[in-house]
């Protein structure tokens, strides 16, 4: 099934309006955290001691994925060793699982920090996966603003939920 997702970035943009502090008490990552047995509906792929791994409902290629710890934080300092060595093994896992599935030629992986670095929700730390393939930077999402993903959001989730096995 093919989905094009137009126009996606303005729905995103819109939804900084509602959570744009640092210091906010609670976000989506949370919600998600907290939503045991809604895995589907909230994108949650996998639940580990102290992260929590998630499809990015505003996808920039097919895969992406956030991996977030437990803990609502905006600074990185504020985890300690286990919970930042769980989320880089995470990162490890994911990226294995992505290659599996997926067959990517390469990732994007990183942070954004604080909404001056480009974080959409600075006031809950993630990492995003996003897998890349030769090719997918087209002209569709420079130009017009869009981007086709070849699987819905709910038939990834089930691949890669599958994959992990950490409910
Ligand atoms: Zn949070």
């Amino acid at each position: 099934m093919e989905i094009l997702w137009s126009p996606w970035r303005s729905q995103y943009i819109d939804s900084f309006k509602e959570e744009s502090k640092i210091d906010e008490p609670s976000c989506f990552i949370c919600d998600a955290v907290n939503a045991i047995g809604e895995e589907k509906k909230r994108l949650v792929i996998a639940r580990l001691d102290f992260s929590i791994v998630m499809l990015n409902k505003f996808p920039y290629n097919n895969g992406h994925i956030l991996i977030a710890p437990k803990k609502h934080t905006g600074d990185i300092d504020e985890l300690n060793d286990v919970e930042a060595a769980e989320m880089l093994s995470t990162v490890r896992r994911a990226s294995s699982i992505l290659k599996k599935v997926f067959n990517p030629n390469g990732f994007n992986i990183g942070m954004n920090l604080g909404r001056v670095a480009g974080a959409g929700l600075p006031c809950h730390i993630h990492i995003h996966i996003v897998p890349r393939w030769n090719g997918d930077a087209n002209f569709m999402p420079v130009i017009a603003d869009t981007k086709v993903i070849s699987q819905s959001l709910e038939q990834t989730q089930e691949i890669l939920a599958k994959e992990f096995n950490c409910f």
